[in-house]
């Protein structure tokens, strides 16, 4: 990958998990381990923007209003990430020639849109600059996720051993966060990232991917399903 390809992929990872990030700082907020990324930009700045105009009012509200205790980790990567994501938007603004969006209010935890605007007018002069600011930004949103999902189990058929709630996230030695199999699971060696005590692992950047097999898994027993029904 270019480094213009490389970077547009940290920061879209980043957008398509941000969600996640800030309604886990709030300690009841329902947890979704599961995020769909193959959406177009387009697609999914149209379905998340009355999410996020909802979500901000609640986190201003939390923030203002009531002592409401707050993952204080969790926390604290968001507030980081929206002002590298700030920094980083403003920076691509200025060496474009475009004007600079307005910083973000106190409260405000969206960096969608700076995440957003860098990526779409990111252009090939910076991208060697912006390289490893994208890939920090990943790294720190992959391991506070992590934080968040540790040892939660994915309610998936694998599309391996087709049992039903056999992946967990875990954290492996080396601090590698990744989905387990639990279940008889024998996946084909090119599909699988690494093995861990004879069990199949995915590190958290092949989720996508593991998404697209469990989502093209649940197509394929859906048809069988409906071919069962008219044939009966
Ligand atoms: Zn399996």
């Amino acid at each position: 990958m270019s480094d213009l390809a490389e970077v547009r992929a940290d920061l879209e990872w980043v957008m398509a998990y941000w969600p996640d990030l800030v309604d886990a700082r709030l300690p009841m907020a329902t947890k979704r381990p599961w995020r769909q990324t193959e959406l177009t930009l387009e697609a999914r700045a149209e379905q998340d923007a009355q999410a996020r105009l909802e979500r901000i009012d609640r986190t201003a509200l939390s923030l203002g209003e009531s002592p409401a205790p707050v993952d204080v980790v969790i926390l604290s990567a968001v507030l980081d990430l929206l002002v590298r994501a700030d920094d980083l938007a403003a920076a691509v603004a200025e060496h474009a020639g475009l004007p600079v969006l307005p910083a973000p209010r106190p409260g405000e935890l969206d960096a969608w849109p700076y995440l957003a605007y860098a990526a779409a007018h990111l252009d090939e002069d910076l991208a060697e600059w912006a390289a490893p600011i994208a890939r920090r930004m990943y790294e720190q949103t992959a391991s506070a996720l992590a934080m968040i999902h540790d040892g939660q189990t994915l309610d998936v058929v694998c599309p391996w051993c087709s049992t039903t709630a056999v992946w967990r996230v875990q954290e492996l030695p080396g601090g590698i966060v990744a989905i387990v199999c639990h279940g008889e699971c024998e996946p084909p060696l090119n599909e699988v990232g690494t093995w861990w005590g004879g069990r199949p692992v995915w590190p958290i950047t092949d989720w996508e991917r593991l998404a697209h097999h469990v989502q093209a898994a649940e197509k394929r027993s859906r048809e069988t399903v409906a071919r069962g029904k008219m044939a009966s």
